[in-house]
């Protein structure tokens, strides 16, 4: 467990130890919501692991259309 504190505008760090176990970029997107008293702060299973764009709805997939691309241009 990490303890930090609220800074005035409302803001947190997360260690980067976390950051890296939990592969948190810069920009990527986080919902943060109250649940039974809680803050819950997570990443949504939307988000592309390598660039962390939102990926479209319906999805399964680990990375979004353009990485998937750029991947397949690579060869
Ligand atoms: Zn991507």
């Amino acid at each position: 467990m990490y303890n930090t504190k609220l800074d005035k505008l409302g803001r947190i760090v997360i260690p980067v130890s976390l950051r890296r176990e939990l592969e948190l970029g810069v920009g990527c997107p986080l919902e943060v919501y109250a649940e039974g008293g809680r803050i819950v702060i997570r990443r949504p299973s939307t988000c592309c692991r390598l660039c962390y764009a939102t990926i479209d709805g319906g999805s399964d997939s680990l990375l979004c259309e353009s990485c998937i691309e750029k991947i397949k241009n690579l060869s």
